[in-house]
């Protein structure tokens, strides 16, 4: 007896190989009926025999494509009906969009064979795709996921293309960004004065290996957005590069041709070569130790023992890859503190005295992304990511919202990302920046409204940290006040505790939680600078309960930006000859009056790492932010926590003596103790406090957040210390740092507002 039933699918299912693959599936079972994508997902009808009705149904379900992901799905009889055989319909926009949105993904083995084999229709071609690889998110205008709702739209199919896109046995049937050279995208090189050069299009790669090789810096624009390039090979262009980006010491991330290359000359192990090989592919921080290759490590990485890797994920990457011999820098497209460059005109306007050349291309890109970056810590393993962007951005899927407001949050300042509930869904946009750029603030606005177009919804609920000028606050007051919205402000370091809460769903939880979020800088609820905060979490309310001793927050901005402030701040009278050579008379005679004339205060263990590092000559004024701890990390080879002392206690009244620490470490110092040690008691001492509040107050669970903890040592030693008796909640999906505010905000809003 035949039955029809209609399957309803919701969560990452367009632009994934979704329809044909259930076509397909339908064929194999001898089923008829129809499937289409809409607002919510993917609606199937199907008739046949129950038997195979269910086999199909199980099938799709538990083997669906390798990159979509289902969140819900629904099997329900319906009338009968007759269907001819089984078609792909097109799409019908009815309601409100309420799906996964569709990241980027790396190119697919089977394209990359395609482009290199010389008897294939797509040799040599870079926007190779299919329905399992290419950009997505980044060409994404409008919804549902089909070809006239992105940019790849401006280039309609040519006969062959529109062939396959039919062929039901097709890798690109119904693949929405298909092309090919005939009808698809153009490439050229422009020199930095934007006259085209005469290259054909087969010899392209080759020429810019070439230019590559002579020492050129190529602009290159890829499918997320432009990549400064160079030989990381040749210690002058790399320098010349950080010369002319205005960038002297923030590490470069290094393109590898070849995974076999990367293997020879860096230490990688399983979880490395997963990450990087993964659709998201992003760049992994890996350790120099034993370093085998030829890289100008002191102008790539300076004063690092480490190095950000990635491999080709994208056909523009991988053709240039196939002609290369050597890795190259390849840096976000932008002047330092700038967003991301991708259009051509801005790109040579803006980088025409950076680069030599630029590889450019006829595809808009409507959402430009930076490389994501993962590291992960040597001992545990713990994954730690640093950058939330390409790959990733903009679905989370590890939320359990449930809610009638259409909730906004417009996140911190520094590390700027935004994050939309507007459906039964939670968008966490890409790393958007430091919004003290004008340009950054900009970005930040127009993906803010681009957000609330593409879901047609207006925010009832908008929610910004409660420090009075961040950019990101005040753009969220005027919102508030144009459209009439309700308005909350949400503490940071509660933000940064609620989103660790947040992603292990320990809202519910019965066993109070102890937050431990230490960062540079956030606004406290008493007006004084936090950063060094101990919560608790119980039943939907969250407590601070301890925190590093106040110290004098002096000269503003600049205190985040040079170490020796911090020094001195925090440097008793015994400790005075460190200072010296540090300051000039006269700074040194205006600080001090500063320092005894200051009331704001701050507990910030960001600040205490900067103290740190002037005080054992590492690091006296930062060139990019975070650097002190950047260097000071750096210095740990190997440890052993048995040899390891702390440099103080918490005391009966849960304070935390900062100045006590840093005078016992100065004093390890002075007699001589290599920095190696010293560096590594500071961190076994910032564990050990951790572990000393758990004691005193009884707590089982602790979680943590902050850009602290992109310091790997130490989350390995928390990890020792705690030797499963305690369970640790460290950021899975998202950032430490201030990426995961936005998010953190929804959740304090969902979960700890008003009980
Ligand atoms: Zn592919
Ligand atoms: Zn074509």
């Amino acid at each position: 007896m035949q039955k029809t039933y209609k399957i309803s699918i919701s969560g990452q299912v367009q632009g994934v190989g979704f329809r044909p693959y259930v076509y397909g599936l339908a064929l194999e079972f001898s089923l008829t009926g129809t499937v289409s994508n809409n607002e919510e997902g993917v609606i199937i009808f199907v008739s046949g025999l129950e038997e195979s009705i269910q086999s199909f149904y199980n099938k799709l379900i538990h083997l669906p494509p390798p990159v979509s992901r289902i969140k819900d799905s629904e099997i329900l009889q319906v009338k009968n009906r007759d269907f001819e055989a089984f078609k792909i319909v097109p799409s019908q926009k009815g309601g409100q969009l309420n799906l996964s949105l569709t990241p980027d993904f790396a190119i697919c083995e089977e394209c990359q064979n395609d482009i290199v084999n010389p008897e294939n229709r797509r040799s040599n071609y870079p926007f190779t795709t299919c329905v399992n690889c290419g950009p997505r998110w980044a060409i994404t205008e409008t919804f549902p996921f089909e070809r006239e709702h992105t940019s790849i739209d401006e280039f309609p199919m040519c006969d062959m293309c529109i062939e396959e896109y039919r062929n039901p046995l097709d890798r690109r049937f119904h693949s929405q960004s298909n092309t090919c050279k005939t009808c698809g995208i153009e490439l050229f090189l422009v020199d930095n004065s934007g006259n085209k050069l005469k290259v054909s299009k087969d010899a392209m790669f080759k020429k810019l290996s070439s230019l590559l090789t002579q020492g050129q810096i190529i602009a290159i624009k890829n499918t997320s957005g432009y990549l400064l390039c160079c030989n990381a090979e040749n210690e002058e262009v790399v320098q010349q590069l950080r010369d002319k980006k205005n960038r002297p010491n923030k590490p470069f991330a290094v393109l590898y041709p070849s995974l076999n290359q990367l293997k020879e000359e860096l230490q990688i192990d399983e979880g490395h070569i997963k990450s990087l090989t993964s659709t998201e592919r992003p760049i992994n921080i890996i350790s120099l130790k034993d370093y085998k290759g030829n890289i100008a490590l002191n102008q790539v990485v300076p004063g690092l023992n480490q190095l950000g890797v990635m491999l080709p994920y994208s056909g523009i990457l991988q053709l240039l890859a196939n002609e290369l011999r050597f890795p190259i820098v390849a840096t976000s497209g932008n002047i330092h503190g700038s967003p991301i460059i991708s259009e051509n005109n801005e790109a040579i306007e803006k980088l025409k005295d950076v680069a030599d050349y630029f590889l450019q291309h006829n595809l808009k890109i409507t959402h430009p992304q930076d490389d994501s970056v993962v590291k992960f810590s040597t001992k545990y393993k713990v994954e730690v990511l640093f950058r939330r962007s390409r790959g990733y951005a903009p679905n989370y899927f590890n939320s359990s919202i449930q809610s009638d407001k259409k909730i906004l949050a417009l996140g911190a300042h520094l590390k700027s990302s935004i994050a939309y509930y507007p459906n039964e869904f939670l968008y966490i946009s890409q790393y958007l920046g430091n919004l003290d750029s004008y340009d950054v603030y900009g970005r930040f606005t127009k993906v803010t409204s681009n957000f609330i177009d593409l879901f047609e919804q207006e925010p009832n609920v908008l929610l910004v940290d409660s420090h009075p000028t961040y950019q990101s606050t005040l753009h969220g007051v005027e919102l508030a006040e144009q459209s009439k919205i309700e308005l909350y402000k949400i503490q940071h370091h509660k933000a940064h505790f609620a989103s660790v809460l947040g992603e292990h769903n320990l809202f519910e939880t019965k066993d109070k939680v102890l937050g431990v979020i230490w960062d540079g800088t956030g606004y406290g609820d008493d007006k004084q600078i936090w950063g060094g905060e101990f919560f608790s979490y119980e039943s939907s309310v969250i407590n601070r309960i301890s925190h590093f001793d106040y110290f004098n927050w002096i000269v503003s901005d600049k205190m985040s930006k040079e170490p020796r402030l911090s020094l001195l701040s925090l440097a008793n009278d015994e400790m005075h000859s460190i200072l010296e050579g540090k300051f000039t008379d006269e700074e040194f005679k205006i600080y001090r009056s500063l320092k005894e004339k200051n009331k704001l205060k701050t507990s910030s263990v960001g600040r205490l790492f900067d103290a740190v590092a002037s005080l054992l000559n590492i690091c006296d004024i930062n060139t990019y932010e975070g650097e002190a701890a950047i260097l000071l990390e750096n210095y740990i080879d190997h440890y052993n926590l048995n040899d390891c002392k702390v440099y103080c206690s918490v005391l009966d009244d849960n304070s935390i003596p900062i100045v006590e620490l840093l005078y016992n470490l100065y004093s390890d110092f002075k007699n001589g103790n290599s920095k190696e040690i010293i560096i590594t008691n500071f961190l076994f001492t910032l564990a050990s406090i951790i572990f000393q509040i758990a004691k005193n107050q009884n707590f089982k669970q602790i979680a943590f957040s902050g850009g602290v903890f992109q310091n790997t040592t130490l989350v390995d030693m928390i990890n020792i210390l705690s030797q499963n008796q305690y369970k640790l909640y460290f950021h899975k999906d998202l950032p430490p740092n201030d990426e995961n505010i936005s998010f953190g905000q929804i959740m304090y809003y969902l979960n700890c507002m008003g009980k």
